[in-house]
């Protein structure tokens, strides 16, 4: 049989990584022919090393001159423009891991040189649905999506039509703050923000966790992926991240999805699609199962999840406002600049300025539109805010 020929964008991050420990039990069946990073050379060296990647892309500027004339027998780039170089035909798989908006565009130009493409970058998702689905269709490109609760709803989908899709449930575990009293938010730290109790995450999406948004973003994506309108979708708390998200069918059948609280299960999941899994897999968990505790999240302490009753179910530029804005306090809270509780105050007051409104009307025709109205929010709030 021949080998499988495989990129994975962002192959030094929390999705990367798992990725990279899946093949390197099957290193005899792949081929790897591109690995990404931003800055982070050491473990991309190792990878490159262990796996005997044919081509690397080191997209920070100093990192990349750092390493550039060290390297022998490896093709290194400092940017996705040079894809038609490294890919001389068609991969067998793509997968896309990088972080944030700066995904989009590896995302964007990665299909057209894969026959699958499996996409963690949810930001891609959110807002760029419309162009990313032409270019799939126009590429004949297969797309698996790898956020568990998306994962999850499209294996039951295998064999059922989108339209029977009456309602979806996804679960959120309620980040490390679900307990916490509203009135000690105002003492949140970094640090406490970032301690995901079921995950272990990017610190990006770790925040998004604790302020919920990362479920604002989900039911986003879901309804983009699965072409559903926002009432069909809500948001279910499970504090076990066990139940990844309930489907019901008009048939009938509600189909539940469970597996363990490992990313590497969908992400295998992606790349072969019907092999018995490499790792170790626990029992059915009938513990978790008879206690599912499910519960309505608390609007109070997880402000952030209105906005999801504001977004139109026509696609617009108006998902990426709201992805542009929250990543930029994401970075200035990790940055230490603002608190905790200023990321859902200064969401929405950004959110509702009179300027940016007119974005629910406007439809994104190509990735560069996107691109720009990132760097504009971003400008804007970073001018006000640090
Ligand atoms: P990480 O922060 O752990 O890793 C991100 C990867 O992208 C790293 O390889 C990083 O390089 C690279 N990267 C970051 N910024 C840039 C840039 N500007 N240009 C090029 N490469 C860049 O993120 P995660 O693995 O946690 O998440 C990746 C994506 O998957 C996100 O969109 C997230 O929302 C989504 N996701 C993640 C889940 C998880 O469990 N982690 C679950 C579901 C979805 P470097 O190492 O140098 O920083
Ligand atoms: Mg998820």
């Amino acid at each position: 049989m021949s080998k499988k020929k495989i990129a994975i964008l962002g192959s030094t991050g929390s999705i990367g990584k798992d990725l990279v420990d899946i093949i390197s039990k099957d290193k005899k069946n792949f081929e790897v022919v591109l690995l990404t990073t931003n800055q982070n050379t050491k473990t991309l060296l190792k990878q490159v090393k262990y796996l005997k990647a044919k081509n690397i892309i080191v997209t920070n500027k100093k990192e990349y001159l750092l390493i550039k004339n060290k390297i022998k027998k490896v093709n290194i780039f400092n940017n996705f423009n040079q894809l038609d170089k490294i890919f001389k035909s068609k991969v067998d798989y793509i997968m896309s891991a990088i972080s944030g908006i700066d995904g989009l565009e590896p995302t964007f130009r990665s299909i057209k040189h894969t026959k699958k493409i499996a996409i963690a970058n949810k930001e891609s998702i959110i807002c760029a649905w419309n162009i990313l689905s032409k270019e799939l269709k126009k590429n004949k490109t297969k797309f698996i999506p790898v956020d568990s609760e998306h994962f999850s709803i499209w294996s039951v989908l295998k064999n059922i039509h989108n339209k029977n899709i009456e309602q979806i449930f996804i679960t959120a575990s309620g980040g490390p703050f679900y307990k916490l009293p509203l009135s000690k938010f105002s003492q949140i730290k970094v640090k406490d923000a970032i301690k995901h109790p079921n995950w272990s995450m990017g610190k990006k999406i770790s925040v998004d966790s604790a302020t919920m948004m990362n479920k604002v973003f989900e039911v986003i994506e879901a309804k983009n992926i699965f072409n559903l309108s926002f009432n069909k979708l809500k948001i279910l708390i499970h504090r076990d991240s066990y139940l990844h998200a309930i489907v019901k069918f008009d048939f009938g059948l509600s189909h539940l999805v469970v597996h363990d609280t490992s990313m590497k299960i969908p992400i295998f999941n992606t790349l072969y699609e019907d092999k018995k899994f490499n790792g170790k897999l626990k029992n059915i968990n009938l513990k978790k199962l008879s206690y599912l505790n499910l519960e309505q999240p608390n609007l109070k302490k997880f402000p952030l999840i209105n906005i999801l009753k504001k977004i139109p179910n026509k696609f617009s530029l108006y998902e990426t406002l709201i992805v542009s804005v929250n990543d930029t306090l994401v970075d200035l809270f990790l940055d230490k600049k603002i608190q905790f509780k200023s990321i859902s105050k200064i969401f929405f007051s950004t959110i509702n300025d009179k300027d940016f409104l007119k974005y629910k009307s406007i439809i994104p025709n190509n990735i560069n539109e996107i691109i720009k109205l990132k760097n504009i929010v971003q400008k804007k709030i970073k001018s006000r805010y640090i």
